[in-house]
């Protein structure tokens, strides 16, 4: 292998088993390193909030095996986090002491849980959720806690919320926003997911404001809501992720001031066009508006390491690919495409059962976002719209007796 020509992924996650996917398909397998910093081989995140936490014979679920890895000729290093980027040479610099010269280098790097400073996640009863050991250590603590208290009303908050009030726990979901997922859906289908969380037995609070936390023994004793004093028994921080970017700073990449992402252009190119970032930890140009978005999802991650192979083969495309998004909480499936419009008209469309519907959202005569509840095919038919750039009339495209893929 000529290793001048080596196309160095760092970071395991989502968009660095999807590139390695995307590699292998091109040939380029041989030439490719996957450094991880997690010991486990790339693995799913999004059931370790969901079927994971819920049972103790579910296991973390790798992308793919140790053997598919060496026949595509990719070389592994796990447990061996690079540490440091130097550009004039090309190289990283592994934990481990080992130094891998790069042609290509590209950031996979996701994002880590946001903690509060007074509140590490170091305490005996105080969990975050990224990783499969995040998972495993909430799961075990689960097993003995009786009251969970959920920081953050978002979605990993919510699905360990709903999953904890399914294993039979007392659940308080705490938010300080006035409404749920306040960044991420309309506010109908925000009230949706509260009512039906409350109407589960979720003690679900908005507006408030919480401090005052109690640390004795190595665990939090007690926290204050709304100045009122709360015993813990288990407290949950869903408070959100922070793009993971340490290594492109300190490298001089440009990143972004408010949250630290590493600027990309639309092939997904770093400020160095040796340097590509994807994933969780990039802020990219959406195409046609170039308003700049930081994308948390497996489709953002996946396909953008399609871009990037794309990039790396020389024949760049710009990133395109509409946003979607799904969520499992208790019995609803929740299935989001296309980004929420700042104004728009929405309309509704029930679904097959009456829990179940979709919200079409327009602005002006174009549809350009759909949030569904427990509906999958109408969300996939309306998917296919979105994607094809099609917009039925709204009264058309509500009308339950006609299936939606007619219009597509
Ligand atoms: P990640 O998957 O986070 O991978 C980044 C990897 O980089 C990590 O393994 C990290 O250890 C590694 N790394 C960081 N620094 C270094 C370094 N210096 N050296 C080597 N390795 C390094 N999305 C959905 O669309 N639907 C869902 O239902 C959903 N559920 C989720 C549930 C949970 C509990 C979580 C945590 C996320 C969920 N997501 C979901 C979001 C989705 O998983 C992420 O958007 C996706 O994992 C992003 O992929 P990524 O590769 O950018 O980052």
């Amino acid at each position: 292998m000529n290793e001048a020509g080596a196309i160095v992924i760092v970071g395991g996650g989502h968009a660095g088993a999807a590139l390695c996917n995307a590699l292998a398909a091109a040939g380029l397998g041989a030439r490719t390193h996957l450094v991880c910093g997690e010991a486990e081989l790339p693995y799913q995140r999004p059931p370790l909030s969901k079927a994971f936490l819920k049972s103790s014979a579910e296991d973390v679920q790798p992308h793919r095996n140790e053997a598919w890895f060496a026949e595509a000729g990719i070389t592994l290093h796990r447990a061996d986090p690079v540490l440091a980027i130097d550009r004039a040479s090309r190289t990283v610099r592994l934990r481990s002491g080992a130094s891998l010269p790069y042609e290509w280098l590209v950031l996979a790097t996701g994002a880590a849980a946001r903690t509060l400073p007074a509140l590490p996640a170091t305490l005996a009863n105080v969990a975050v959720l990224r990783s499969a050991a995040d998972a495993r250590r909430l799961r075990s603590l689960l097993e003995t806690a009786q009251r969970v208290t959920v920081l953050g009303g978002g979605f990993i908050g919510l699905e360990i919320a709903a999953t904890a009030a399914v294993l039979g726990k007392s659940v308080s979901v705490l938010e300080a926003a006035p409404r749920l997922l306040q960044r991420s859906v309309s506010p109908e289908l925000a009230e949706h997911v509260l009512v039906a969380h409350r109407a589960a037995g979720i003690d679900v609070r908005l507006g408030v404001t919480v401090g005052d936390f109690v640390v004795e023994d190595g665990r939090l004793a007690a926290l204050s809501v709304n100045g009122r004093r709360e015993l813990v028994e288990l407290l949950v921080m869903g408070i959100g992720a922070a793009p993971d970017t340490a290594l492109a700073r300190a490298a001089g990449l440009d990143c972004d001031p408010r949250d630290g992402a590493v600027l990309v252009d639309g092939s997904m190119r770093s400020s160095d066009p040796a340097i590509l970032a994807i994933g969780d930890c990039a802020s990219f140009p959406e195409h046609g508006s170039g308003r700049r978005l930081r994308l948390e999802s497996v489709q953002n991650a996946n396909d953008q390491a399609k871009t990037a192979a794309a990039t790396i083969q020389g024949a760049p495309e710009p990133y395109r690919a509409l946003p979607w998004f799904w969520s499992e909480q208790g019995p609803m499936r929740l299935q989001m495409a296309g980004l929420m419009p700042a104004e728009g008209v929405r309309h509704r469309r029930p679904g097959p059962t009456p829990a179940s519907f979709s919200l079409l959202h327009y602005v002006g005569e174009r549809l350009v976002c759909v949030e569904s509840v427990n509906a999958p095919l109408d969300h996939m038919a309306a998917r296919k719209l979105l994607e094809g750039g099609k917009s039925p009339a709204p009264a058309v495209a509500c009308d339950p007796s006609v299936p939606l893929k007619q219009h597509a």
